[in-house]
């Protein structure tokens, strides 16, 4: 079935580069704000949504071409792209959302561009453990692989059998997570130019659907009750440096409330910097920077970001 696709919002008068051997479009200008959860940011210099790995292929035959960087985007749920925008080529895995489910040994293969929560709920519904901490991430697959995603105890890392990765240069390997060299939130390849096109991960059978979609189901209340879904987000700014967390530091300290600009640290959890209306991106930096700065000064801690800044600020 084909799917309607709607074109993303240019500033460019000229006309989309049409990608040879297949139907890819790359746009010039194009604004990546909608395509972020913050809804902040500039433009990309150029943007392409791929829908196979045909297509990707043609596409990194085109950046080593151009010379130009390359970005992957996912649900844009940890990205705070500068106001000024991004260099090079933006892609967006929004398609790539191949899906294949063994039932034998409950593992689920699915691509790059696939809801995170989406997939939570479905293992749910099969009464399949194993993802039921990630309901309330807005992520996708891929995303969720680059930053070792978690919540409730649970992550990426605890349930990949592998990652599928193209590489710029045409490279395709499959990694473990011990490959991936996981660890809190991180992956190797936040440091790396490359493209997860799809992972597959290993759930187990457990008693039953109903208390598979009890304990999803709770944790998604909870985290609706304790985290501010109402307003733009990036969700935790920082990481915890464990065994402290970041939040309990950042309320200690006042900050709750606290604004520079459209960006404001959430009432209802301090870790979270939302975008409390027309924020730009350098509002949200600026008090990500203040933040750092007083949790610096009164409790000697060094807070990391978790969020990713793309561009200059
Ligand atoms: C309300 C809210 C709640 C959140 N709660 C949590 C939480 O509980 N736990 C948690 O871990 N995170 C949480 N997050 C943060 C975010 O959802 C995760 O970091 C998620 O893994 C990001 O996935 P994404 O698809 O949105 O990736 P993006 O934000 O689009 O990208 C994140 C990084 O991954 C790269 N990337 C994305 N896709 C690919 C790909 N296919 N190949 C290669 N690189 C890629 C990007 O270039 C970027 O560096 C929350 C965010 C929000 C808005």
């Amino acid at each position: 079935m084909a799917i309607a696709h709607k074109h993303p919002m240019t500033n460019s008068l000229t006309n989309p580069i049409a990608l040879r051997h297949t139907d890819c479009l790359i746009y010039q200008k194009v604004h990546i704000s909608p395509y972020t959860s913050y809804k902040v940011g500039g433009q990309a210099q150029w943007y392409v949504e791929p829908k196979s790995w045909n297509d990707v292929q043609e596409i990194f035959r085109w950046i080593e071409k151009q010379q130009i960087p390359l970005t992957c985007l996912g649900a844009g749920s940890n990205l705070l792209i500068c106001d000024r925008g991004i260099e090079g080529l933006v892609l967006n895995t929004r398609y790539l959302k191949e899906f294949s489910l063994n039932q034998e040994n409950q593992s689920i293969t699915v691509g790059a561009g696939y809801s995170l929560p989406k997939l939570a709920w479905l293992a749910a519904k099969k009464g399949w453990e194993g993802l039921e901490w990630a309901v309330g991430i807005p992520a996708t697959i891929g995303g969720a692989v680059v930053m070792n995603a978690g919540a409730h105890k649970g992550c990426i890392a605890d349930i990949l059998s592998n990652a599928l990765v193209a590489y710029p240069d045409g490279n395709l390997k499959y990694l473990s997570g011990q490959e991936l060299e996981y660890s809190y939130r991180t992956s190797k390849l936040q440091k790396e130019q490359a493209l997860v096109l799809s992972a597959t991960l290993k759930l187990s059978p457990t008693s039953t659907r109903d208390k598979m979609m009890e304990i999803t189901g709770n944790n998604f209340k909870h985290r609706k009750k304790t985290q501010p879904y109402d307003k733009p987000s990036c969700g935790s700014v920082f990481r915890n440096p464990q065994p402290q967390a970041a939040g309990w530091l950042i309320e200690q300290i006042g900050l709750k409330g606290y604004q520079i600009g459209g960006a404001q640290v959430a009432h209802r959890h301090a870790n979270f910097i939302l975008n409390a209306g027309n924020a730009t991106a350098k509002d949200i930096y600026n008090l990500i920077n203040h933040v750092q700065e007083q949790v610096q000064n009164s409790w000697s801690i060094l807070l990391h970001p978790e969020v990713r800044m793309l561009g200059e600020f």
